[in-house]
């Protein structure tokens, strides 16, 4: 019974990324399209043509962007699901980033329980994990200290990821996890919208307290193997 209700939505899922995807993809092909016709015209000055080019190629790099950021999140081995200690998976990922972290002057500090097993699909968890670390490390221009918490909590692992960054509205975080959201210039606010969906998945939760110039708390919670909600 949970299991084909577990597939269903794994269908539903998958239905509506590829609807976004082609909905998401078309628009900058569109655009793309439309100067490199400018371009074809005769009489257009050397300027013209120049900034036209850039546009165009602007528009392609965001065709890219998009196709990147799908391809890491779509693959598919949601199949692969397994028990693992979350906390080794937080090391990890806070070791992948801490170059990335130390080239924003952002000093990443864990705070981990021991024994934070999961049944779910590893590799899953930590990219939606880095994602949201990255974007609190973006959110810090000026640097600062980003901080992961991993506790056990009623039977649920919780990952905590705060940051002490720009900060959102109440506006902008009720429009996280959906697509075209984004502020950043290469941004396609698909990160947040597939880590939204994959937690969900795992039938996990996030919560997200932010305020504007303060900073933001990620909170990510998932059941814990063997725990009462787990099946
Ligand atoms: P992208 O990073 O491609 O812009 P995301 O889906 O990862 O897309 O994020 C969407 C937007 O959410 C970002 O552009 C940013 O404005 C906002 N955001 C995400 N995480 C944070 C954070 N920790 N602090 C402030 N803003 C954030």
């Amino acid at each position: 019974q949970h299991e084909s209700q577990l597939q269903a939505e794994k269908i539903n899922v998958l239905s509506e990324l590829a609807a976004s995807f082609a909905h998401e993809i078309l628009n900058p092909l569109t655009v793309t399209s439309g100067f490199l016709q400018m371009m074809k015209q005769t009489g257009i000055p050397d300027e013209k043509k120049q900034l036209f080019n850039r546009l165009a190629l602007e528009e392609v790099d965001k065709a890219q962007s998009i196709v990147k950021d799908y391809l890491s999140f779509a693959k598919p081995q949601f199949e692969t699901q397994e028990t693992f200690d979350a906390k080794t998976l937080l090391e990890e990922a806070g070791a992948q980033l801490r170059s990335y972290a130390q080239l924003h002057h952002v000093a990443i500090e864990m705070f981990l329980e021991e024994k934070l097993t999961v049944f779910a699909s590893r590799e899953k968890l930590a990219q939606s994990i880095s994602h949201i670390v990255k974007n609190g490390i973006e959110a810090m221009p000026q640097g600062g200290k980003l901080i992961i918490v991993g506790t056990l909590q009623n039977q649920r692992v919780c990952i905590d990821v705060i940051d002490h960054g720009v900060g959102m509205t109440q506006e902008e975080i009720g429009r996280l996890g959906t697509p075209h959201y984004s502020t950043t210039q290469k941004g396609t606010g698909l990160g947040m919208m597939m880590a939204y969906r994959i937690i969900h998945l795992m039938r996990g939760k996030i919560e997200v307290i932010s305020e504007v110039g303060k900073g933001t708390c990620f909170s990510i919670s998932i059941p814990a193997s063997g725990s009462a909600s787990f099946h």
